[in-house]
């Protein structure tokens, strides 16, 4: 059994109230990784780096089960770059820099023990090559989850609503679901967004928790309530990680699983804005995950009993 992860692997420069770095490694696939990692040691990842991606950092990921057959070394190229500065809310940010750079030729041939994963992520990519994942697979995975941005939206809004055609689940943040379908209310863009494709969705609202979708059901999860913020990149890729890792460690889809999911997604994203890039992730041991998923159970955990009339 195995989970394929399909993402960029990149260098970020990032500016929020409380620091600023120049060059640190970043990508939706390197966060996914990391927090998917903490609970699930057969992951397949699919990318691609240019010269000056760090071979230190293959082998960091390597030791908890990541395999890079599925990750192409251009010699001659750069790794893609973001750089991106946040708000004093934390919340929001402009994107400053999207240099595309080997992402732009990427068409990834996927090795021969790939093809028959039962779960796959595709992280935030360019969606003509999220799609072309999807159909090189032997068979059908499991349970086959997307993220995206609003680069995309703006770049490539064709492609982007064919590949939500062909998932299963769609994370994505309460600004890109507005973008998405020009409604406001999330319920409402939540149940256009299903009509698109996904018979899930996820919608992240940063500090305010994340909220999943499925049928007329709605399952709302807190975010933990943090003294300090360091760093909000990733934290969209590490929650579709640690959400991902979770339903592939139990091996079941289920919405009950589902919803723990989305706490162990929401769990893995608070430990990844306490340093800048991927750093915490790199640090936190099963005793702290376990530490956090009390602290979620805490926090909304109350008495139900309460006779009015
Ligand atoms: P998040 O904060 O979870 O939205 O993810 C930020 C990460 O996504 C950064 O490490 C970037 O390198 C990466 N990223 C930024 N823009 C894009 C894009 N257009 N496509 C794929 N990855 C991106």
């Amino acid at each position: 059994m195995s989970l394929v992860i399909t993402g960029t692997m990149a260098f970020d420069a990032v500016e929020t109230p409380f620091g600023k770095v120049d060059r640190i490694i970043g990508g939706s696939a390197t966060y996914a990784a990391w927090a998917a990692s903490a609970l699930y040691h057969n992951i397949k990842q699919v990318s691609i780096v240019g010269y000056d991606f760090p071979e230190a950092e293959f082998d960091l990921l390597a030791k908890r089960g990541v395999s890079f057959e599925g990750v192409e070394i251009k010699q001659d190229e750069k790794s893609f770059f973001w750089s991106g500065r946040y708000h004093e809310d934390m919340n929001t940010r402009d994107t400053l820099i999207t240099d595309l750079n080997v992402l732009a030729s990427f068409n990834p041939q996927l090795p021969e023990s790939y093809l028959d994963c039962e779960y796959l992520m595709l992280g935030n990519l360019v969606p003509v090559v999220q799609q072309s994942v999807i159909k090189q697979l032997r068979k059908r995975p499991k349970l086959i989850i997307m993220d995206t941005m609003n680069f995309w939206m703006e770049t490539a809004m064709d492609a982007l609503k064919e590949t939500m055609q062909m998932v299963d689940l769609i994370v994505l943040n309460d600004a890109e679901a507005r973008q998405l379908t020009g409604e406001y209310s999330l319920v409402r863009a939540a149940q256009l967004i299903r009509n698109m494709g996904p018979k899930y969705v996820v919608i992240k609202k940063g500090e305010h928790g994340a909220l999943l979708f499925y049928e007329d059901q709605i399952f709302a999860a807190p975010a933990l309530p943090l003294e300090e913020v360091f760093d909000p990149t990733g934290a969209g890729d590490s929650f579709a990680g640690g959400f991902i890792g979770h339903i592939a460690r139990a091996n079941d889809i289920s919405y009950e699983t589902m919803k723990t999911a989305v706490i162990m997604g929401s769990a893995m994203a608070s430990f990844c804005v306490e340093k800048f890039g991927p750093e915490r992730m790199k640090e936190i041991t099963p005793a702290d995950i376990q530490t956090r998923l009390k602290q979620f159970k805490a926090l909304s955990a109350f008495n139900e009993a309460l006779e009015l009339i």
